[in-house]
């Protein structure tokens, strides 16, 4: 089976050379339901070995021992598997622009592929291996059901925008994976990792403990089955309950790549389970993929500056109102407010790496209301969700700090004190959704 050419995107214009194929693991750290690993074996064919290279950078985007953890068990997962295909595995410690380069001229590599991945950092490596290297680097997208070059070539303005488009060629795109086939010409063995080492010489930041939940592409596989079995007929209707605990909690897999979207959007397009279905694939396909959409075409994603020029400006106009109350970013982190319900929920995430959604809206928004200015505000979203969300450090991060705190994707409201025409929540829209003082209870004692 051929993978779709619009999930396939050439970084230079490099001519393939004779050697093995070398598949640049980053964004999709899995074996199976992979597209990129997919075309890198079809391009190794029957007479190529494939390689594949992890290259890990300590404290990426200030990664902590939780989200570092998680990782590393999961790409020890990865290692297995991929032996038992004849893929050799190798990691590399350090920037990423000269241990790929290295191993393709260690390696006599023919051609490189990689992962799509819009945030700016990746784009930056991404850019350079392909200027400096003299075979092809080419992109895959793995991540998205409808890949995102070709869905759309600009920023869209809001969901209501880029649905149509995704809805429109879902159904070219929304095909299942083949299996990946055992190479049958395999590389010189490769030295397996020792994983003890490695994590002894890292000086990770233990200051954020790893949570119990279990990494990998069977333990996302696992999850994935019992959502849709248990989880999913009551998803439309209590998937804004933080009480009930109804979401698929599959974000992080995602994140790291240890689960394809598509693979979920597949399990619960076949499952026949009426409204959760329909609303299930609404967030896991055009919300998710809007968040793409928007770090690839918005270079500012993680400032306050990405922000529509409407919700800039009343911000802007808002910016001298009182505040009712005034948190340092040393007291939001430590869950030390006045609000019992926002305490909670920060003691969540504190605690297991997730905080439900819905109070991942209202957390942001009070933070707009009780800190000096939106600048300010802004920061500590998107540094306390990088830090302790297992899920951190992801475009639906970027997307939802600005959403909540400047507009984005969003239309303008009535007008209030500081968050001028920015919608607003509050703890009486919360009681009036779900139980808060069974929410605070079981995150508060
Ligand atoms: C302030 C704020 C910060 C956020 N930070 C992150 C983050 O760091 N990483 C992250 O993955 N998501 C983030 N989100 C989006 C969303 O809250 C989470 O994806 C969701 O809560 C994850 O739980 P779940 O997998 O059980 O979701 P489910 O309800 O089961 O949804 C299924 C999937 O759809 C996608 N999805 C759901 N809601 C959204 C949304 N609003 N935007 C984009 N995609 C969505 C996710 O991939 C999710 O796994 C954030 C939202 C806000 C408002």
């Amino acid at each position: 089976m051929k993978i779709h050419e619009a999930r396939i995107h050439r970084l230079n214009d490099a001519d393939m050379s004779a050697g093995p194929i070398l598949y640049w693991m980053s964004r999709e750290q899995r074996v199976q339901d992979n597209w990129g690993l997919l075309h890198a074996r079809e391009l190794a064919g029957e007479d190529r070995p494939l390689i594949v290279l992890f290259c890990l950078v300590p404290g990426f985007l200030g990664a902590t021992l939780r989200q570092d953890d998680f990782m590393l068990n999961g790409l020890a997962e990865v290692e297995n598997d991929l032996a038992a295909l004849g893929i050799a595995f190798l990691l590399r410690l350090g920037d990423p622009e000269e241990e790929v380069i290295r191993c393709v001229l260690e390696k006599g590599v023919g051609a490189v592929v990689t992962d799509f991945d819009p945030l700016r950092i990746k784009q930056g490596w991404q850019k350079e291996v392909a200027s400096t290297l003299r075979v092809p680097l080419i992109e895959v997208d793995g991540h998205n059901v409808v890949p995102a070059r070709s869905v759309s070539d600009k920023q869209e303005y809001a969901a209501r925008t880029l649905r149509p488009k995704i809805h429109r060629l879902s159904s070219e795109f929304l095909e299942d994976f083949p299996r990946l086939e055992p190479l049958v010409c395999s590389a010189s063995p490769a030295d397996p990792v020792d994983w003890h080492s490695l994590r002894s010489s890292l000086r990770m930041d233990e200051t954020v403990s790893p949570v119990a939940l279990v990494p990998g592409e069977s333990a996302a596989h696992a999850a994935l089955s019992a959502f849709v079995d248990h989880g999913l007929h009551g998803y439309a209707e209590r998937r804004n309950d933080p009480v009930a605990e109804a979401t698929s909690r599959l974000s992080a897999f995602f994140h790291f790549g240890h689960l394809a979207p598509q693979r979920a959007a597949l399990a619960v397009a076949g499952s026949g389970k009426g409204e959760g279905q329909a609303v299930y694939l609404e967030e896991v396909i055009v919300r998710r993929e809007l968040s793409d959409n928007f770090c690839l075409y918005n270079i500012r994603y993680d400032s306050l500056h990405g922000a529509p020029n409407w919700a800039l400006k009343t911000l802007d106009e808002h910016r001298s109102d009182p505040r009712p109350f005034l948190y340092s970013h040393e007291e939001f982190e430590a869950a030390r407010t006045h609000s019992p319900l926002w305490n909670a929920a920060q003691t969540q995430l504190l605690r297991s790496g997730f905080m439900h959604g819905y109070m991942r809206m209202f957390w942001a928004k009070k933070i707009l209301e009780w800190s000096p200015d939106p600048e300010s505000a802004h920061a500590t979203v998107v540094t306390l969700n990088d830090r302790y969300q297992l899920d951190g450090r992801d475009p639906n991060g970027y997307v939802g700090a600005l959403w909540s705190v400047a507009g984005l994707h969003d239309r303008p409201w009535q007008t209030r004190p500081i968050y001028g025409s920015v919608r607003y929540m509050n703890s009486n829209g919360c009681r009036r959704k779900f139980d808060t003082k069974a929410y605070i209870s079981r995150w508060l004692n």
